[in-house]
């Protein structure tokens, strides 16, 4: 993994420059006749402007080369955060799974008044568990859904909340003072969540693997999720949403329903964007077994279309189910796609049906 891959495939972090694609300025790119286009300010003689100026003149092309397979990225401006003096990684536990609702409508404001800067995340508490080496196999050996009784256990055992929430702060010391005693009071006027900070969790996992990605410090923790069922398999479904608490709850029990109808775990995640939530639901499976890997695509064909009657849809997906999911954002995004695809690779030697475009 990379982060050329990451940002053309427009994936998320967890600092303040956590949405990737955002943070990119100016790409090279060769076309499928060997062409090879600046964009931005790029294409102009002598000019120093192209990794700090994204615009250029004229329609702005970037976007079209991600998640597509028009040309391939040979290089890209990624603008790099400074370190600040102070980073102040903290996490809120929250009891109950219905408090979810209440969670996301307390964060919002402070994450679109950027008093929390950077990509908060509510972590459900399997997600926790597992990347914290917890087996389902512990608990239970029955196959199947794991029962509400035994997330509870595991809550308990593992010292996690239903939810798990993970913020930083950043800046000088008196912009992060004055930023923590805002989230403290906003939390204590809710009079709810238990905050732990770094000074409180010292080297215990998974606080420290969290506090590093805010750190902007890449670690290979979570995956400890491929052990939670065992047998490695995994999809993962991310529908997005508005960062409103109604919606998040709506998702996150519908998801569940139908993971569950299926004798899987939710196991997922919320990863808060300015104004909107990347839902991330990693399908664990085993895939060993032929008999749970065809449940699992059983189940993450229905949970794209129950999602679907609901209005909602996932913002990126493995190659079997691209041109299921092409298909939810319809046919006139399909049409012009397809004739970019026939204008720049009439051919079709790039990555043919990648995102569900074919010549
Ligand atoms: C445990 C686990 C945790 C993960 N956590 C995250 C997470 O927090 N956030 C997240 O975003 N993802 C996450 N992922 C998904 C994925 O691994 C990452 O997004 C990864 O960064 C993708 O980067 P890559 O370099 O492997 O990209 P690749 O898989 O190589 O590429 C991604 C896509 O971009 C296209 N692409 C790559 N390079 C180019 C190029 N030069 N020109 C044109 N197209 C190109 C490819 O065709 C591909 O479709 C996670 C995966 C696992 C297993």
């Amino acid at each position: 993994a990379g982060p050329v891959g990451n940002t053309m495939d427009r994936g998320v972090g967890y600092t303040p420059y956590g949405e990737h694609f955002l943070m990119q300025c100016g790409m090279e790119v060769v076309l499928a006749n060997g062409d090879v286009l600046r964009t931005g300010m790029g294409g102009v003689k002598g000019d120093k402007a192209w990794q700090v100026f994204k615009w250029g003149y004229g329609p702005t092309l970037d976007g079209m080369f991600t998640q597509s397979n028009y040309g391939i990225c040979t290089k890209m401006g990624f603008w790099l955060m400074p370190k600040p003096p102070v980073i102040k990684p903290f996490e809120i536990q929250f009891e109950d799974e219905s408090d979810i609702s209440e969670i996301v409508e307390l964060l919002r404001p402070l994450r679109i008044a950027n008093i929390i800067p950077n990509a908060v995340v509510i972590a459900g508490v399997l997600w926790e568990a597992s990347t914290c080496n917890t087996r389902r196999s512990d608990y239970i050996k029955e196959p199947g859904a794991t029962p509400d009784a035994i997330l509870k256990q595991i809550q308990k055992d593992k010292h996690l909340g239903a939810w798990n929430v993970y913020a930083a702060l950043y800046g000088s010391p008196e912009q992060v003072e004055v930023n923590w005693k805002i989230v403290t009071e906003t939390l204590r006027k809710a009079g709810k969540g238990k905050i732990i900070t770094q000074e409180q969790a010292g080297d215990t996992q998974p606080f420290k693997y969290r506090s590093q990605l805010m750190s902007g410090i890449p670690n290979l923790q979570e995956f400890g999720l491929y052990n939670w069922r065992g047998g490695g398999g995994s999809m993962w479904f991310a529908p997005v949403s508005q960062a409103r608490g109604s919606e998040c709850e709506k998702q996150m029990r519908l998801a569940k329903r139908i993971l569950n109808k299926h004798g899987l775990d939710y196991v997922g995640e919320f990863i808060v964007g300015w104004r909107d939530m990347h839902h991330v639901i990693d399908v664990l499976y085993d895939r060993t077994s032929e008999e749970e890997t065809q449940r699992a695509n059983t189940c993450f064909a229905e949970l794209l279309d129950e999602f679907e009657k609901e209005g909602y849809a996932v913002y990126r997906v493995n190659t079997a189910f691209q041109e299921r999911v092409a298909k939810s954002y319809g046919p006139v995004k399909r049409d012009v796609e397809r004739k970019i695809k026939r204008a720049l690779d009439p051919n079709g030697i790039l990555a043919p049906g990648k995102s569900g475009i074919r010549i």
